[in-house]
């Protein structure tokens, strides 16, 4: 399925972002386009407006603006410049006559600074349940750009069929397929897009490692300290699978899968991505562990957050899949995928687990690993080594390749700088293509049903701070990964 891609914004853009009083918008969205700001990555003529229904004094505004920004380290003058280049306007998400006004002020923009002309860039920092309404609105009332470009946050949709009603209603509202931009922040993070040049940069060294006949198994881990404190709204109502296993721990995955694409261009990388996604079968039932955390004296039980009506919910704060690919590459080694909340360290890693050789002189060592730390930015083999004494004997020292210390003042792009540039640059390659969101949800879409139906048990418990449930480890053992 092939996107066109659009070209790059080079000039007199203007990017409302929707949801401007709310969390993502101060956490991310706004620090990012600060970031792109202050590094000269936005088109030049650029003008930032923040929209939502709240009543927000200019102050309010600015201070949602710049309360991600780490005030210590930023230039106040860039501070003070991005600020005026930002405006804020209120409105409802579901009255054309709001989006009336808001093309008023934006055309006021366009005429002041930028000839009459705009770029458009809309930006959904609101829950999933406005974007339909607001994609059909925008179109309707402010589809005016030269181009105009739409972004969405996931979780798109809540199954397989939800998602598809949701793409459907926004493309039939006149919205294009390549003007519609899904985020997956994970496709912006550096470690993560270095995957690429890990295995194809060194195609003999380390991609050839990459089969079922070298590697026995795979664990993709994703763990928060934090639980779910004052989002238990928006998180009772998604879950750990949509909130992280079917959307990024997916895009992990068919990075570490995907066969050689036949060029580095866009299509083609995702083409090779979405055949792994459609050499999965659906997650079997009897083949995750689902938890949910509970108080350990300090820190209150997911069901004991005041954030969370539903006293009796079964949403999991902890999920554990295991996915096979049916392929020559991959046949019989087991992908694991675990998240969880309220875990005894955060952590974003993938490892990948070796076979031991047969006939080894070194029978009972423990299995080589390579590891990526994304949090970290480390990538690290796991090697057997003789201890430097007198009478040897066996240690597992790690090769490391450490990003911080290698390149001293590292200064990765953040993800969101990196996906908000890409949709500023026209880039649908760094997005969520639908053919791979549909065979994403077709792997998950049973299992969630399953867990959310009355058949199905509670999940099972753990403790606030713990390193997950029990069956999680047995769940690991019986798979044969080693942990070690
Ligand atoms: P919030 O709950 O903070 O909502 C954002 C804004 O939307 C609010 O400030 C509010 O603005 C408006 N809003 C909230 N609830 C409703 C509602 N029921 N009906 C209409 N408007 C509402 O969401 P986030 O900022 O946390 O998330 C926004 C999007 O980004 C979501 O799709 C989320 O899944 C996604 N996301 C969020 C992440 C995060 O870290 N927060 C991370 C990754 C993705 P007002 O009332 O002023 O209009």
């Amino acid at each position: 399925m092939s996107v066109k891609s659009q070209g790059e914004l080079k000039d007199k853009t203007l990017v409302v972002v929707f949801g401007a009083s709310g969390d993502l918008a101060r956490k991310m969205t706004f620090p990012s386009l600060f970031g792109l700001f202050k590094d000269g990555f936005l088109p030049p003529k650029t003008h930032i407006v923040g929209y939502a229904r709240s009543d927000l004094e200019r102050k309010d505004f600015e201070d949602r603006l710049t309360g991600g920004l780490d005030m210590e380290k930023e230039s106040k003058d860039k501070v003070e410049e991005f600020k005026k280049i930002s405006s804020y306007v209120k409105g409802a998400y579901d009255e054309d006559d709001a989006f009336k006004n808001l093309e008023k002020e934006l055309q006021k923009m366009a005429d002041k600074d930028f000839d009459g002309e705009s770029n458009r860039v809309y930006y959904l920092a609101v829950p999933p349940s406005q974007f339909t309404s607001l994609a059909d609105k925008l179109h309707k009332n402010n589809y005016k750009g030269t181009s105009n470009r739409l972004v969405i946050e996931k979780p798109f949709g809540k199954d397989s069929d939800s998602a598809k009603e949701m793409m459907d209603a926004i493309t039939k509202d006149g919205w294009k397929q390549e003007e519609v931009y899904r985020i997956d922040h994970f496709i912006g993070d550096e470690m993560a897009r270095s995957i690429m040049q890990l295995r194809f940069a060194n195609e003999l060294l380390i991609d050839s490692l990459f089969n079922k006949d070298k590697v026995s198994a795979v664990l993709i881990e994703l763990k928060e300290t934090f639980g779910c404190e004052g989002r238990g709204g928006y998180f009772d109502e998604f879950g750990i699978i949509r909130d992280v296993l079917q959307n990024h721990s997916m895009q992990l995955l068919t990075f570490l899968a995907m066969d050689k694409p036949e060029s580095l261009e866009e299509d083609h990388i995702r083409d090779e991505k979405v055949k792994v996604l459609q050499s999965i079968k659906p997650i079997k039932n009897d083949e995750a562990v689902m938890g949910q955390y509970t108080g350990n004296g300090d820190k209150p039980g997911y069901l004991d957050d005041e954030s969370v009506e539903n006293k009796e919910s079964k949403t999991a704060t902890f999920g554990e899949v295991v996915l096979r690919i049916d392929n020559d590459r991959w046949s019989g080694v087991p992908f694991i995928l675990k998240a969880g909340k309220a875990i005894e360290e955060d952590a974003l890693r993938i490892v990948i687990q070796f076979k031991q050789a047969e006939n080894s002189l070194y029978p009972s060592t423990d299995p080589n690993e390579l590891v990526i730390e994304l949090y970290e930015k480390k990538v690290y083999f796991k090697v057997n080594s003789k201890k430097p004494t007198m009478d040897g004997g066996i240690v597992r020292p790690e090769m490391v390749l450490d990003y911080e210390t290698k390149f001293d003042g590292l200064d990765a792009p953040q993800p969101y700088e990196f996906v908000i540039r890409e949709v500023l640059k026209g880039n649908q390659k760094s997005f969520v293509r639908q053919d791979e969101l549909e065979e994403e949800w077709r792997i998950f879409t049973p299992l969630l049903h399953y867990s959310e139906g009355k058949e199905s048990a509670r999940p099972v418990e753990y403790k606030y701070g713990s390193n997950g449930p029990k069956e999680s480890q047995e769940f690991e053992k019986k798979l044969g990964f080693v942990v070690t």
